[in-house]
């Protein structure tokens, strides 16, 4: 592996204590890279970087800018083979998975060089005191980005490409199991035009005191994190001593609706995209399904026939569906879930056995008849678990539905559109995919309510989360 070290202020930096941790193959759990592990003193000196670059980065014109994104675009989109491989390598996703990372991650370049010139503002007449009301938008300052693993590039494209539209210079913290593909988009970034300084990357083995000495320093002004719940909630608790612009990306627990009139075959491919894109690994992976009672044995049958078609294997093999999970705990947790679950009821329809190793491995796998109490309807699975339950209420199943402290994203099949956007509007979540098991996309707002998370990526909203909004009261 080529680029191991800290990136602060364009150069690559073995750290002030030349500590490192390992990063292994979630396929093989052999040791990939030794990477350095960034001490308080390293995010000094990136603070500082970032400090000297947004000066001149701020001050460039909205097109400058977007020209330098749009070249960061290409550059990606040119290597998106390369990025895809450190993907699957370190984080075990299949290689089909790992390439669509990569095209979504370089298109929020794309579409934030696109947004760079779109930061309008307003003026408008008071309606009673005769001032004019000016409204302007202007970057709000550095930010620490914190990501987690499950998405290595695209999790960081999601925050760098919006900060710098805005003209904030940034710190990103990747995961410690996935730091190697944020560190190798660094030379495409450079390549680009990005400014020495503008962009730091600070793998760590210490996150907590890191993160935290940085969300102490006077000249931090927003902090995007993705991640668990638990966590954000600590970054929350720290923010507030500086009162940071929080962006928080937090967990989900996203139930799947099938009702009685929808298109089988639509929601069979929907569930499909929903529950094993990323392997189960995602936020938006779909956790809790619900089918109406009148077609719950032909969707099981429809959906377990494809769940078990899935190859499973090493990611790298282009021929093989399914990589393995991030970790063992990871897997181990899934195993759990689908332990409990049966012990209280569940069917197991297909899967749900740990094959030997080496290699995180777990089957795709789906429950029917799983009890309200399974612990895997009230928490993350994770993994490539699908619980299914049956219903044959609509009050009811909205009900269960938001019977949940997250609120990231809802999944609704129905043929019936009057019926289906009543429900969505009722579904107390940030995102639906309606007839779709995919909402993901660069141009659209993605985030959740609830403990789900605070602010939006994406869309015109992601912008203006590295942003302030300053009104001028003027008279002429
Ligand atoms: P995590 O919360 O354990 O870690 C996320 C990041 O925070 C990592 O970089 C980690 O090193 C860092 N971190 C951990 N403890 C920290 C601390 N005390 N202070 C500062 N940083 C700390 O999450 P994960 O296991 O990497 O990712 C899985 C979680 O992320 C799931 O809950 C998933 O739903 C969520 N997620 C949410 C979204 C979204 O957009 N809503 C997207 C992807 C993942």
């Amino acid at each position: 592996m080529e680029f191991t070290d800290l990136y602060i202020n364009g150069t690559w930096v073995p750290g002030a204590a030349k500590d490192r941790f390992d990063v292994f193959n979630p396929a093989t759990e052999k040791v990939l890279a030794s990477v350095a592990s960034a001490e308080i003193s390293d995010a000094d000196a990136a603070l500082n970087a970032a400090e000297a670059a947004m000066a001149d980065w701020a001050a460039r014109t909205p097109r400058a800018r977007s020209e330098v994104l749009r070249k960061a675009w290409e550059l990606m989109t040119a290597r998106l083979e390369d990025f895809a491989r450190y993907i699957t390598l370190e984080n075990g996703k299949a290689r089909a998975d790992a390439m669509g990372e990569a095209a979504y991650a370089a298109e929020f370049f794309r579409w934030f060089a696109e947004e760079a010139v779109r930061a309008d503002g307003m003026i408008t007449h008071a309606p009673a005191s005769g001032a004019r009301i000016m409204v302007q938008h202007k970057p709000a300052g550095i930010a620490v980005l914190v990501t987690p693993w499950n998405y290595p590039a695209a999790m960081g494209t999601r925050k760098i490409a919006p900060a710098l539209a805005a003209g904030c210079a940034v710190i990103i913290k990747p995961a410690s199991e996935t730091p190697l593909t944020m560190l190798a988009l660094m030379p495409v970034l450079e390549e680009a035009g990005v400014p020495a300084g503008l962009v730091n990357v600070l793998p760590s083995k210490r996150s907590g005191a890191l993160v935290d000495h940085m969300l102490h320093d006077p000249r931090v002004r927003v902090v995007s994190f993705t991640g668990s719940t638990g966590v954000g909630r600590k970054l929350l608790h720290s923010a507030a001593d500086q009162v940071l612009k929080p962006a928080m990306e937090l967990g989900g627990n996203a139930p799947l609706i099938v009702f009685e009139d929808a298109d089988l075959d639509v929601a069979v491919e929907g569930a499909m995209l929903a529950k094993m894109r990323n392997l189960g690994e995602a936020c938006t992976a779909a956790n809790r399904f619900y089918v109406h009672e009148d077609v719950a044995a032909e969707f099981t049958a429809k959906f377990v026939g494809a769940m078990s078609a899935l190859k499973v294997g090493d990611g790298a093999d282009p021929s093989v569906d399914v990589g393995p999970l991030v970790n063992a705990d990871t897997r181990d947790k899934v195993a759990a879930f689908v332990a409990d679950a049966v012990a209280k009821g569940a069917k197991v329809e297909c899967g749900g056995t740990t094959p030997d190793g080496p290699g995180f491995f777990y089957p795709p796998t789906v429950l029917s008849n799983v009890s309200q109490d399974a612990e895997c309807v009230h928490d993350e699975i994770f993994g490539p678990v699908a619980a299914i339950q049956t219903f044959s209420d609509q009050e009811d199943v909205i009900r269960r539905a938001n019977d949940t402290e997250y609120g990231l994203v809802a999944y609704v099949f129905s043929d019936d559109m009057k019926r289906a956007l009543q429900v969505c509007e009722r579904l107390e979540y940030g995102m639906v995919g309606l007839n779709r098991g995919l909402v993901s996309d660069p141009a659209a707002p993605f985030g959740g309510v609830k403990q789900s998370g605070l602010g939006r990526e994406g869309g015109h909203e992601g912008m203006l989360e590295f942003m302030e909004t300053q009104y001028i009261s003027a008279s002429w």
